[in-house]
């Protein structure tokens, strides 16, 4: 398929180039045999270690600090989404803390993003997990009516910053069951279905959002915690998955942004 211009400069692929290139001062090609990673087209993943900075967020007796262990959690979902291909972006990568808007501004910065914050619990049964999606406390204003309207109609840019999630109600559930379904599968004990929660930062994310908490800070050994990460990682890449299965290789990359479903 490649038009190649110049045919006489065919090489057999296992002898060295004879001419001479531009000194490659890196490291040596590698060799042709390694797979290239794999390439998803698919939605950006922003990872949000929930607290930082001055915000230790929960703390255990043994010194577990929520904000330091979900940035561990961050890196780990962050090496195996990568891994599958997808493009992963965190709200932060060290101790600070950005604000509830900055976080959501990450993910609205992308036409196609998932969004999800971790949090580590203070209480509850050790070894389970909980999925949240947003909650408003009050009904959608004229001005969110308004702006449910079909995706690319000028009206959605009428939506309030705080009001973004609100179009997304619907689908952030539907993937907190199915994370929930995951996390279930991997920590027994955990409650089946999601629970609807007004957890801050998934408020002006314009994105399918979620929240996941582990229980909890209150282990009495850290390495309790740590171990919750593998599977952890392996129910949240699965649900991706399973939320937005990869188009096929020759399928039509386009249109694939999920507003809530059944928007009309
Ligand atoms: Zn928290």
């Amino acid at each position: 398929m490649a038009q190649q211009p110049d045919p006489p400069a065919q090489q057999p692929p296992a002898s060295p180039a004879p001419q001479t290139s531009p000194a490659q001062t890196q490291t040596p090609a590698p060799p042709a045999t390694i797979p290239a990673p794999p390439v998803r087209v698919g939605p950006t993943i922003i990872i949000d270690p929930a607290h930082g900075g001055t915000d230790n967020g929960a703390q255990g007796a043994s010194g577990i600090v929520e904000k330091d262990m979900v940035l561990r959690f961050a890196r780990q979902l962050r090496a195996e989404f990568e891994r599958q291909g997808f493009r992963v972006v965190l709200t932060r990568n060290d101790d600070s803390n950005p604000s509830y808007e900055d976080r959501a501004a990450t993910a609205n910065a992308y036409h196609d993003a998932i969004f999800i914050s971790l949090h580590v619990a203070s209480t509850g049964k050790l070894g389970t997990a909980q999925t949240y999606s947003y909650q408003y406390s009050s009904p959608a204003t004229q001005a969110t009516d308004a702006a449910a309207a079909p995706a690319g109609s000028a009206s959605r840019s009428l939506v309030p910053w705080e009001e973004a999630q609100r179009l997304y109600l619907e689908t952030s559930h539907r993937f907190a069951d199915l994370v929930q379904v995951q996390l279930g599968l991997r920590f027994s004990d955990s409650p089946s279905t999601s629970k609807p929660f007004a957890v801050r930062e998934l408020r002006s994310v314009a994105a399918p959002a979620v929240a996941v908490e582990l229980s909890s800070v209150a282990v009495p050994d850290a390495n309790m915690l740590y171990s919750m990460g593998f599977p952890l990682m392996n129910a949240l890449v699965r649900s991706v998955q399973l939320f937005r299965p990869a188009p096929a290789a020759s399928g039509n990359i386009s249109g694939v942004a999920v507003p809530a479903a059944g928007a009309k």
